[in-house]
């Protein structure tokens, strides 16, 4: 009798334990999981997070059943989305768990380089400069074996920290002391790629050589051919063609720009969502159409770009660059007022999180602004602004002659953004609409 009554419930524990210890279970709803974030629905997205979270507490309640390299797709999956759209207060948990996985893994003796670079991931919206987040890709650099995937991949993630807080030459320098012949062939490709793809950005965003960039960014976009299967290339070749776009700006030939920006988002959404970076393409664009009149189109990106933004929950760079793009559709409309005051704001907001090259790009437009809208006693305080914000920031850390040299290229692109007279003289090519499925073809 005695029997009878304990065996359900000791058969039930027993099943559950069982399945709970399952390594087959464990994978299973693992790559569930990672599918899940993969396609996931932008108002869905904290949902996911949080469901993510839990799953990744049963994991380290039982690590002897998850397998490394999954666990480390998983998390690399959940850094990214976490870091996209995290709300503040689970910082904390996420923070804690992927430091509790990186603990766990180091433990078993493997090298954890995948799981520090999750952890950068997770920092790469906070602040603009984040200790954290260089110290996390440090530390993955030094785990990871030189010429293995993630090898290369901390590099262009270093490489593109260093960018984002304008120490351009630690950009590069990054890649130097790489011998040709210590890559091994089959990355070789990929290599090459994520070589191209850094100095080219390097050589636009420091305005050094943007001829030699463009080369440099042409050479990365070849890649394309090799990007079926490898999500992390795509994502390289995709960011090429956002760079190839603004340089075709620079040069006045704004239908190109539009091409290579939806080429660029094409390949973009066809992976797994990052909302950062899919913000960034519909800005771009959406600034683009702006400074040619074609307001409605603009808007609808503008506002796609802000939507990204918002649901990734992005304190860094991004609202307040989805913000400057506000301001040149507004400086389009003539409705300088409005302009100024989102700049304005704009600025106050990078000067509060340490962004200096939005702070520099806010005074930029800022004194665009006041010229065209003919508050000519305004410029020279803005000016004052931006000359002790380049002395604070740029210029510390960067060649003096260098950037002044360059700093016609920088406002000609500013200048054909913010206007319709200046700008499109010299254009060469003429933009009519923007073929994307976004909007109605109202503008023809
Ligand atoms: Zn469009």
């Amino acid at each position: 009798m005695r029997a009878m009554d304990e065996a359900p419930g000791l058969l039930e524990s027993q099943l559950v334990q069982a399945a709970y210890r399952n390594a087959d279970w464990w994978r299973r709803t693992t790559v569930n999981h990672i599918e899940r974030t993969e396609r996931v629905d932008l108002n869905r997205l904290r949902t996911t997070i949080s469901g993510c979270l839990l799953w990744l507490d049963t994991c380290l309640e039982r690590p002897e059943i998850c397998e490394p390299d999954l666990l480390s797709a998983f998390i690399q999956q959940f850094a990214r989305l976490a870091g996209s759209g995290g709300q503040s207060r689970s910082d904390h948990s996420v923070v804690a768990a992927l430091d509790q996985c990186i603990n766990w893994t180091e433990g078993t003796g493997e090298q954890a380089a995948s799981l520090y670079r999750a952890r950068a991931i997770f920092f790469r919206t906070r602040v603009a400069e984040s200790r954290e987040r260089l110290s996390s890709l440090q530390s993955a650099l030094s785990q990871a074996i030189p010429g293995s995937r993630d090898w290369i991949g901390t590099m262009v993630d270093l490489s593109e920290y260093y960018v984002e807080i304008s120490r351009y030459r630690q950009a590069v320098r990054i890649f130097d002391d790489i011998r040709i012949d210590a890559i091994p062939d089959d990355v070789q490709d990929r290599y090459e790629c994520a070589t191209s793809l850094c100095r080219g950005v390097v050589l636009f965003s420091s305005f050094r050589n943007i001829t030699q960039a463009e080369t440099c960014l042409a050479r990365a976009c070849e890649m394309e051919t090799n990007i079926s299967g490898d999500d992390e290339l795509a994502g390289w070749v995709a960011r090429a063609y956002r760079y190839r776009g603004r340089i075709a700006e620079l040069r006045g030939k704004p239908a190109t720009a539009l091409r290579l920006y939806l080429r660029g988002k094409a390949i973009q959404e066809n992976l797994p969502m990052d909302a950062v970076v899919l913000g960034f393409f519909h800005l771009r664009i959406g600034e683009l159409l702006a400074g040619h009149k074609l307001l409605s189109a603009s808007r609808d990106h503008l506002a796609a770009g802000r939507r990204f933004f918002t649901a990734g929950a992005n304190f860094g760079s991004g609202t307040l660059q989805a913000d400057l793009g506000y301001a040149a559709l507004y400086a389009a409309q003539q409705r300088y007022r409005d302009a100024e005051k989102i700049i304005q704001e704009a600025l106050r907001a990078s000067r509060r999180i340490g962004f200096r090259r939005g702070e520099l790009l806010c005074l930029g437009y800022l004194i665009l602004l006041q010229l065209r809208g003919g508050h000519l006693l305004r410029v020279p305080v803005s000016c004052a602004g931006a000359a002790l914000t380049l002395w604070r920031g740029e210029l510390s850390r960067n060649n003096i002659v260098g950037l002044l040299c360059n700093m016609p290229a920088m406002l000609s692109l500013a200048i054909r953004r913010m206007s319709d007279k200046w700008g499109h003289k010299r254009a060469t090519e003429r933009l009519a609409m923007c073929p994307c499925e976004l909007h109605e073809h109202m503008e023809l």
